[in-house]
């Protein structure tokens, strides 16, 4: 380690992981040698301070069932994570703060996918009250209300109860997270949104020309207004010739997959099958080094400046991940590529969740 003493005093805080969906199937996520990215062991190694808890519900679960789906995540990860004292479920940047003092992970809680308030106001209401400070518009697929940047657009963007949703979300005070979300859905958000928004886990379009990374204008604009971008680790995202690698193994087990699924309709089933699906199209991932990360670090603090970047790993959500980053116990090793890319201290202090930390403090009266 190049800078001990920086890494001690380094607020590490990353916008987004899948972590509690882990917790929720794995009754192995307990024990010491278990393989997810997230665990007491390696954030005490990686000096990991705090994390936004996205918790996932897949849209298959859609209409009617994906408010179910939460409240049972948020069950699991109260009753197996919280209770047991593993992290402490914070709602403002003071508890956060306080938390870490007393040497504890800060857990702020995120839904993820606009279509698990099932189209109520009320409930939305309802996720802020159980302590829920973030939201993404979509997931892979369209909601009822906003266009997702993996599907056809069907809204061109937000449609009018879309826009009161974003409104409502200005209002009580609910992060808007546009990661997923489409262009147009962004930009639609951009034009009514009175508070800055954040992309908690998407990488760089200019350096991987996909259309679930974020592109050069809308960065300007996002940074413009004072809002956050985390850059996701999946390699897929970083580098080009990964994603088409993953395209092709997606064909390559496609019968497999279409086999697998036939006849079934049980979302439970169905999403587990899908994570199985994801575990195999990252064959052959394995060519990507944090520096891969890094350039998409560099190019987003060019493009809107070094106050708007920070981290999304997508941790416990990413089926692979550079070689050597591995988990959350890998901090250290991307402080040290941030100095040898040519970052100060400042600079590094605010990529590794200094920025990330100031944006929550923007919705705090
Ligand atoms: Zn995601």
């Amino acid at each position: 380690m190049k800078n001990k003493e920086l890494l001690n005093e380094l607020l590490i805080f990353d916008a987004h992981c899948d972590t509690a969906n882990v917790i929720f199937d794995e009754s192995s996520y307990f024990i010491k040698e278990n393989n997810c990215h997230l665990n007491s062991e390696k954030i005490k190694k990686g000096g990991l301070k705090a994390q936004i808890f996205a918790l996932y519900v897949n849209p298959i679960y859609s209409p009617n069932k994906s408010i179910k789906k939460a409240l049972l995540l948020y069950n699991s990860l109260d009753k197996k994570y919280f209770s047991k004292g593993l992290g402490v479920k914070v709602t403002s940047t003071k508890d956060m703060k306080s938390t870490i003092s007393k040497g504890k992970l800060a857990c702020w809680l995120s839904l993820e996918g606009g279509h698990i308030i099932e189209n109520s106001i009320e409930i939305l209401e309802f996720f802020y009250l159980l302590g829920f400070r973030s939201m993404t518009l979509t997931h892979t697929k369209n909601t009822d209300w906003a266009d997702s940047s993996g599907d056809k657009p069907r809204w061109d963007g937000l449609n009018k109860l879309g826009k009161e949703i974003i409104l409502k979300m200005n209002e009580i005070g609910m992060i808007i997270d546009i990661s997923h979300a489409s262009d147009k859905t962004v930009k639609d958000v951009l034009e009514i949104s009175k508070m800055p928004i954040m992309a908690s886990h998407s990488s760089s379009r200019a350096l991987c020309d996909i259309t679930r990374n974020i592109s050069d204008d809308l960065i300007i604009e996002i940074a413009e207004r004072k809002g956050f971008i985390g850059v996701n680790f999946f390699p897929g995202f970083l580098k080009k010739e990964i994603n088409q690698q993953v395209l092709k193994n997606m064909k390559k087990y496609n019968d497999w997959y279409q086999e697998k699924i036939k006849g079934q309709n049980d979302p439970d089933i169905l999403n587990s099958i899908e994570m199985e699906y994801y575990s195999k199209i990252v064959e052959g991932n394995d060519n990507v080094d944090l520096n891969a990360l890094i350039d998409h670090i560099i190019h987003i603090s060019e493009v809107g400046g070094i106050d708007c970047v920070g981290l999304g790993s997508d941790f416990d959500g990413i089926p692979s991940t550079p070689t050597d980053l591995t988990d959350v116990s890998c901090y250290p090793t991307l402080v040290n590529g941030l100095f040898d890319r040519g970052f100060r201290k400042e600079e590094i202090r605010k990529i590794m969740g200094l920025n990330l930390f100031n944006f929550f403090k923007r919705f705090e009266k």
